[in-house]
């Protein structure tokens, strides 16, 4: 039996925003905290209510700014070494049975694992999140961009009067 379930996400409520570098979009971008009331259902039937919870997106992507969509470079690592293990097909006696098989992978496997390679070598490793995150300027706003009250400086952290977000 097919069970439909998911998360509902309730009454979102913009509390915080910040500069960021959002991997999704590749570049420096605004992101905002928007806080939730989360619970879990059932054949869309609220059973398991996990209370409050926040969580950062970006305000161009709507995604969590710090998870790449991008295939990790580990990842192309360990394809091309499962095709150079296919490769090893070369050794691999032909018998009339899998004969189309051991070909495909003799002749595909070398190849796809040199293209691999090649663009292993020619994109440089990127630099990581929090080298990204060193070059992004903090926001400076004065003004919420939300609701377009003056925002007010309060023991260490900025926030609006007027929605109570924060500027971090
Ligand atoms: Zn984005
Ligand atoms: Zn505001």
């Amino acid at each position: 039996m097919l069970i439909i379930y998911g998360l509902y996400r309730w009454k979102p409520k913009q509390v915080a925003f910040r500069n960021d570098y959002c991997l999704p979009c590749g570049q420096m971008r605004r992101s905002v905290q928007v806080r939730t009331f989360n619970a879990g259902h059932i054949f869309y039937i609220p059973f398991l209510p996990f209370g409050f919870w926040k969580r950062w997106l970006g305000t161009t992507c709507g995604r969590d700014p710090h998870v790449s969509t991008k295939t990790r470079r580990g990842f192309k690592w360990a394809g091309f070494f499962i095709l150079l293990l296919f490769s090893g097909a070369w050794f691999a006696p032909v018998e009339p049975d899998t004969q189309v098989m051991i070909w495909i992978f003799r002749l595909a496997a070398p190849v796809a694992a040199i293209l691999t390679l090649v663009h292993l070598l020619l994109t440089k490793k990127e630099p990581s999140l929090k080298e990204r995150l060193a070059t992004v300027q903090p926001a400076a706003d004065t003004i919420c961009p939300f609701c377009g009250a003056q925002l007010l400086m309060m023991s260490s952290q900025c926030s609006c009067p007027s929605c109570g977000v924060v500027r971090n």
